[in-house]
């Protein structure tokens, strides 16, 4: 809850603190008694687990906390979502299986769907029943995504899609992709784009796993080819599909930032409660370049946390876009990418051992955190990306 002064008087907005400390404790005892799951090393058996714990995670009212009752949530403020995500990861818990259900795709539905759309897709995606991904980049449109060229032409009650994407996440698991196509290409870029729901069973989609660094598939190129998508698949108007994807990824941007925030601050945690076993029993001082890092790196997470604090008051007010959240991204993905360097470099010559424990932490997943935290600077708007849109749009500063 944020208080500012205004004209003699004190304001509150979103819960009040002993509300959310009553809710943290209720959090607390239902996570102490779930079991957590582990993740096996192979792909398609961790998604199946991801898939049921992020099920259990709804069936304990832990996921959807801030969505309406009526589509399965719990009907309370996002500042409860903040909270029941801290305690789940604090725990030690797994991310569930699908952030672009949770994140992306169910936010903007809610925000633009019909009454039908909400309650065919939301419940079950909030569940992870159905499995979105997310078909928006294009091999020619990543940044610059309004300059998307995947073709959708009115044909009778239906569009016939013609086009390609790329680093479409999840994809080979999933049951829908939202997908941003043109419907008028003689309009300028930013309209003329529609946001389509194509479920991926029909005829003409081709899926191909992009390798990764990290040894995983976790994203794809889909082709399509004459894939014929009802008209009433849209989500908002015709051609409006930019003013619905700004919501998209305002939520991307603001909504994931706490559960990766507190990620962050979780494997900072693990990773200074080893290397203090690890002094002990060794006997060793902290070596002072290792301190320096600790130190910088103890920092970073508390300004993050001071952002995120300022963020969940925007989300209160439902204050997310104008480009604040910006910031917010640039100060996370380099506090996460400097915690997981960190713990890589303690891991030291042993990274090269797979299946190595060190410390008390596990080789093969700090070396899978460290690689996934490299891309985070390029998902979900690049950094350079970022630093635009605060000269831009926060300082208004002039476009060079
Ligand atoms: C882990 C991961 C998951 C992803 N999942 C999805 C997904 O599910 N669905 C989906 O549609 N996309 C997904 N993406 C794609 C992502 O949105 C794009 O990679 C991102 O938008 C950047 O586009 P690009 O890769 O084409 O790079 P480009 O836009 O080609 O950029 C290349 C470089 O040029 C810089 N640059 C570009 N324009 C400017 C500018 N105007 N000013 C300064 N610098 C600039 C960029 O910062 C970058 O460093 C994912 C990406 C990653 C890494």
């Amino acid at each position: 809850m944020m208080r500012f002064r205004e004209a003699g008087k004190v304001q509150h907005f979103g819960p009040q603190p002993t509300a959310l400390a009553t809710y943290r404790e209720n959090v607390r005892e239902i996570v102490k008694a779930m079991d957590l799951p582990v993740i096996p090393h192979d792909p398609e058996e961790a998604f199946a687990v991801r898939r049921a714990w992020q099920a259990l995670l709804v069936s304990r009212g832990l996921l959807g906390v801030n969505w309406p009752r009526e589509y399965g949530g719990q009907g309370l403020t996002p500042a409860y979502q903040t909270v029941a995500m801290e305690e789940v990861v604090r725990i030690g818990a797994p991310t569930p299986a699908s952030v672009v259900n949770l994140y992306v795709v169910g936010p903007t539905l809610l925000a633009w769907g019909t009454p039908e759309q909400k309650a065919r897709f939301v419940p079950r995606l909030l569940t992870g029943e159905e499995i979105w991904c997310q078909g928006f980049s294009e091999p020619n449109a990543g940044s610059d995504l309004a300059s998307l060229q995947t073709r959708a032409i009115e044909d009778g009650d239906d569009y016939i899609v013609n086009g390609q994407k790329i680093w479409t996440s999840q994809a080979q698991y999933a049951d829908f992709c939202a997908l941003l196509v043109r419907t008028d290409p003689s309009a300028a870029k930013h309209k003329g784009l529609s946001y389509l729901i194509m479920d991926m069973r029909l005829p003409g989609i081709e899926v191909r796993p992009i390798r990764q660094i990290s040894g995983g598939t976790g994203f794809n190129e889909v082709f399509l080819t004459d894939v014929r998508i009802p008209r009433s698949s849209m989500i908002g108007p015709p051609n409006e599909g930019w003013k619905v994807i700004v919501r998209s990824l305002s939520s991307e941007r603001s909504t994931i930032i706490a559960q990766r925030a507190a990620e962050a601050r979780r494997a900072f945690d693990v990773t200074t409660a080893a290397l203090r076993r690890h002094l002990r029993a060794t006997g060793q001082n902290l070596p002072p370049e290792l301190a320096g890092r600790i130190g910088h790196a103890a920092m970073q997470l508390a300004v993050l946390q001071a952002q995120q604090a300022a963020l969940s008051s925007r989300l209160e007010r439902d204050q997310a876009t104008g480009g604040v959240e910006s910031i917010d991204k640039l100060v996370l993905t380099e506090a996460e990418q400097e915690v997981f360097s960190l713990a890589l470099d303690m891991l030291g010559p042993a990274r090269q051992l797979a299946g190595h424990e060190l410390y008390g932490f596990d080789a093969d997943l700090c070396i899978h955190d460290y690689f996934y935290s490299r891309s985070r600077s390029i998902s979900a708007g690049t950094t350079q990306i970022q630093r635009n849109i605060v000269a831009e749009r926060v300082l208004g500063l002039p476009r060079s």
